[in-house]
């Protein structure tokens, strides 16, 4: 037997304890902990409401969860209920899979006033995320300015952009659906400090933006390359660039929402008299090596809003190695530290998916990622155990009164979560912590 305790219910801890079932036979038994009573991470909070066939991997997780091996230990937060010594003491194997939800500053003037936000905020905002669901967006400007130019630039843009009736089948929480249709934003600026050719949008995603019922995107042509060189890209950006491309060729003046891709074009401050009004951009254009050199040129946007998708780091845990340039843990291919041979040592140590190797990568990439460290774990533990596991986690929580909340009370969140959705929609979650306990009690 091995005990492995993973931190954090998302993509990377599910396909970590599925891993170890694959690896291990029934000669393991994986506890998943959450700081949340609700599992799935980035696929309940961070993946877009109106993408619902991405968020089905859920039931594959849920198929982990039913193993007799995997249980789910969630409302239990490590460095506060229980420090990550005391589970190296009780686990063979501690993996930490809490990804990156802390948004990168932008590191501009002005970034702190009212209504500049990072994405990790606003997506969990729209997706009922505890910590952001009193967040409350300006959205009474005629303008919004989207930083970056990455898959979640293009989800905040066209969630900003759609219409309650497109946004009606999705599961975003109430609170938002009711603000967005009272939002008077009508141009959505997607800042881009390099061109077309540097995007970091996946085709399918941006294709959407071309469909959509009362936005449409409009790209300035002047900012497009020589279409010979298209040639030269992977085929998935080439596709993008098309993308691009088609949307410069065939404007929608007319329609009543703007998503302008503005390229080549950095953010320098944010201003506005308490709260934000304008952002002040410089006009890039390409250095020799492919990044983004400033012409000194300089205009302003008019916007309320500023959200800030330039992607996310892991909150450090004090004790446990950093990397503060990369904003993840230190770790060698996964690996933190290597635990002791017996239960008088710590167990080892290992970081897995965004929390290994920063916010990258789809969903998908993290499965791979799991079964390379459960390959770590078989290379650096024993088969015959003789740690406490979920016992010995079980005696501490009953002891400091914390009310852990098992794979069988989550079920009962859903069933709630389902029973009050508005229709057509696939769940209404409950966005605070007492709410989901309430639900737990019945
Ligand atoms: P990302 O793909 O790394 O994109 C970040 C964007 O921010 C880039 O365009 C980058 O420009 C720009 N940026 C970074 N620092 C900046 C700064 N200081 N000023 C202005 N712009 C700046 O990150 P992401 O969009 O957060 O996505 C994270 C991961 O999740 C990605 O792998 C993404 O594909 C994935 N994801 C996938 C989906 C989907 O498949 N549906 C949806 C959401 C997210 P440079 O290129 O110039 O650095």
């Amino acid at each position: 037997m091995r005990h492995v305790a993973i931190i954090g219910s998302g993509p990377a801890g599910y396909y970590t304890a599925e891993a170890c079932l694959k690896t291990f036979g029934d000669q393991v038994q994986v506890d998943i902990v959450d700081r949340l009573p609700v599992p799935y991470g980035l696929i309940r909070s961070g993946v877009a409401p109106d993408h619902q066939s991405i968020k089905a991997v859920y039931k594959r997780y849920e198929g982990t969860s039913l193993s007799p091996q995997v249980r789910f230990v969630g409302n239990v937060t490590i460095g506060e209920d229980i420090a990550i010594d005391e589970l190296r003491g009780l686990y063979d194997a501690v993996v930490l899979a809490t990804g990156a939800p802390h948004d990168r500053p932008l590191g501009i003037p002005g970034e702190d006033l009212p209504g500049v936000m990072g994405s990790a905020a606003f997506v969990g905002w729209y997706n009922g995320h505890p910590d952001f669901a009193r967040l409350d967006p300006p959205l009474g400007h005629g303008g919004a300015v989207v930083v970056g130019n990455g898959n979640v630039a293009l989800d905040v843009a066209r969630i900003l952009a759609k219409t309650r009736d497109e946004l009606a089948g999705s599961d975003i929480v109430n609170h938002a659906i009711d603000a967005l249709d009272r939002s008077r934003v009508l141009r959505v600026t997607l800042l881009g400090r390099r061109g077309p050719q540097q995007i970091a949008m996946t085709p399918k995603e941006l294709g959407e933006l071309g469909h959509l019922a009362r936005a449409a995107p409009h790209v300035d042509p002047a900012d497009l390359p020589d279409p010979a060189s298209d040639a030269a890209l992977e085929p998935g950006l080439r596709k993008s660039v098309g993308h691009i491309r088609a949307f410069a060729a065939n404007p929608r003046e007319d329609a009543a929402v703007i998503i302008d891709f503005d390229f080549f074009a950095r953010p320098v401050r944010i201003e506005g008299d308490g709260r934000a009004e304008r952002i002040i951009v410089e006009r890039t254009r390409l250095t020799e090596g492919g990044s983004a050199e400033g012409t000194g040129e300089l205009y302003e946007i008019p916007c309320g809003l500023v959200v800030a998708c330039i992607g996310y780091r892991t909150p450090p845990i004090p004790g446990i190695p950093y990397d503060e340039k990369l904003g993840r843990f230190a770790n060698e291919d996964g690996r933190i530290a290597v635990g002791g041979p017996d239960a008088n040592g710590a167990g080892g140590l290992y970081a897995v998916g965004w929390a290994r190797r920063g916010p990258t990568g789809t969903i998908g990439t993290n499965r791979p990622d799991g079964f390379a460290i459960v390959d770590l774990i078989a290379a650096d533990t024993e088969a015959g155990s003789t740690r406490q596991g979920a016992a010995g986690l079980d005696a501490l929580l009953l002891e400091r009164g914390v009310r852990a909340v098992g794979f069988g009370d989550w079920r009962r969140i859903e069933a709630a979560e389902n029973a009050r959705a508005r229709a057509g929609s696939p769940r209404e979650k409950f966005v605070d912590l007492a709410a989901m306990l309430a639900a737990v009690e019945g």
